[in-house]
């Protein structure tokens, strides 16, 4: 975007180093390129190393530290250590970077960060810049956390407890976030979750991926606080015609999508017919409950598409990939092009661990799910999931916090013929289509960021 005098908007995204984090805040990217916006993004030096696709983007890529260059054991990456260090390199590289971008042809006026990263807006307002918060998870999660930052949520929670949350359905334990759930089970990572709001108030944006008539009461809430922009979902929007972007899309990826034998063994089921399986990019399954799973969609006599990550791949049943190739029902890949895969004529439903972006995707390509959350935000999406949005169901675990096979096979059945539940998502679907439309909810928002920014600093 332009002013009068030729100048150009230029915005540097900060995602924190995960597949996660990273999709959302780069399709962001791309909606304010749309919006003529010039975007450079800012990612660890070891992350670079591990990117798929790179030489086929266009995107100026900055680099700061982590102070893991070499990169780090996933524990290492799990602790308060690695966000302090992160913090203290960090700040350090990211200002270089960003005294640069200030110096370069078209100087750069804001930061928009990873809430994860609450440090950042520190550097921002210390180089001049403005700063802009996003945050990966939802309205209804981030209102969860913040309570809890405020004390207003004490923890631990009572066993029968029920969470009233202004602008929320009323929570049961259950219903929480992991973290929040059992604070004892990953006490750092619930600081970092709270940490989030820890300098909010420096930010001049709080931007949320979730789109307002998703989470109207809860984002009304928010509004009487910040300055907050309900932006996505940020996929493409050509998704939601179920057409395909015309150019090769750039994307950051950790993972390399099987694209081809994907789309062509797709292309072979019929209409509506296909169970599409994936727990995201971090989820770590039990043993038995891959067991159960590779069972039920056998059982279910349904075609499946199940994404195993190659590190999961040594749970499944013993030759059960030599099974199914047998059968020809089944296609087990490492990973897919998951956009692709949701908006394909032959997938019926999506079995997932209810991760944000999974969820996002789903209710705005219009795919009802059967949701088998594990931890974190997965608890609280797969609830408003059931109960809210009723485009989906959440399954019952066993004690072991398994879910039978016999379960699971029930479930799917029951997606797949629930026309009141396909009703909801094509509803969901078509409501995301007019928020992301010119005009609609979410592109008013992203345009109200870009014409704020346009006129404040420049
Ligand atoms: N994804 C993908 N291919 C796959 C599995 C997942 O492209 O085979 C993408 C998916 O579209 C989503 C992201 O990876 O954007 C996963 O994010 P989510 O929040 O659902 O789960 P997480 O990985 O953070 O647990």
């Amino acid at each position: 975007m332009e002013n009068h005098e030729n100048k150009v908007v230029h915005c540097l995204i900060l995602p924190y180093p995960a597949q996660g984090h990273i999709n959302p805040m780069l399709q962001f990217s791309k909606r304010l390129e749309a919006k003529g916006v010039k975007i450079s993004i800012a990612i660890t030096k070891f992350l670079l190393t591990t990117l798929q696709d790179l030489s086929s983007s266009h995107l100026s890529i900055e680099t700061i530290s982590d102070g893991f260059d070499e990169g780090c054991s996933s524990q290492t990456r799990s602790s308060q250590a690695y966000i302090d260090k992160f913090r203290e390199v960090g700040s350090e590289t990211l200002a270089r970077v960003l005294r640069r971008l200030r110096a370069g042809r078209f100087p750069v006026s804001c930061v928009a960060y990873d809430a994860f990263l609450p440090w950042v807006v520190d550097v921002a307002v210390e180089e001049g810049v403005s700063g802009a918060c996003f945050f990966t998870q939802s309205c209804a999660v981030d209102a969860i956390y913040y309570y809890t930052q405020q004390g207003r949520l004490k923890l631990p929670l009572a066993e029968n407890q029920v969470v009233e949350i202004p602008g929320l359905p009323c929570l049961e334990p259950k219903d929480m976030p992991s973290f929040i759930y059992s604070p004892e089970s990953y006490p750092f990572v619930l600081d970092m979750l709270v940490d989030q709001f820890c300098n909010v108030e420096k930010a001049d944006w709080i931007l949320i991926n979730t789109f307002y008539e998703l989470e109207r009461q809860v984002i009304d809430w928010m509004r009487k606080l910040w300055v907050v922009q309900a932006i996505g979902p940020t996929i493409p929007s050509v998704y939601l015609d179920n057409r395909l972007p015309d150019d090769k899309e750039y994307g950051l990826s950790v993972f390399k999508p099987m694209t081809e034998v994907c789309i062509k063994w797709l292309d072979d089921q019929q209409d509506g017919s296909v169970v599409y399986v994936s727990f995201g990019s971090m989820v770590h399954l039990q043993e038995e409950q891959m067991e159960e799973l590779a069972w039920a969609l056998r059982r279910s006599n349904r075609p499946f598409l199940w994404v195993v990550r190659s590190e999961e791949a040594n749970k499944l049943p013993r030759n059960f990939l030599k099974e199914i190739e047998e059968e020809t029902r089944g296609l087990v890949v490492s990973w897919c092009p998951q956009l692709q895969v949701l908006i394909h004529r032959g997938v019926g439903c999506f079995l997932t661990h209810c991760g944000w972006n999974s969820t996002l995707e789903a209710i705005s390509l219009g795919v009802p799910m059967i949701a088998i959350p594990q931890w974190s935000d997965q608890m609280t999406n797969s609830k408003l999931v059931m109960d809210k949005w009723k485009t989906g169901v959440r399954a019952q675990k066993e004690e072991n916090g398994v879910v039978k096979r016999e379960e699971i096979e029930e479930y799917i059945g029951r997606v797949m013929e629930d026309e009141e539940m396909r009703a909801n998502a094509r509803k969901w679907k078509q409501i995301c289509r007019e928020a992301v439309d010119v005009g609609g909810t979410s592109d008013r928002d992203i345009q109200d960021f870009v014409s704020c920014l346009a006129t404040k600093f420049m």
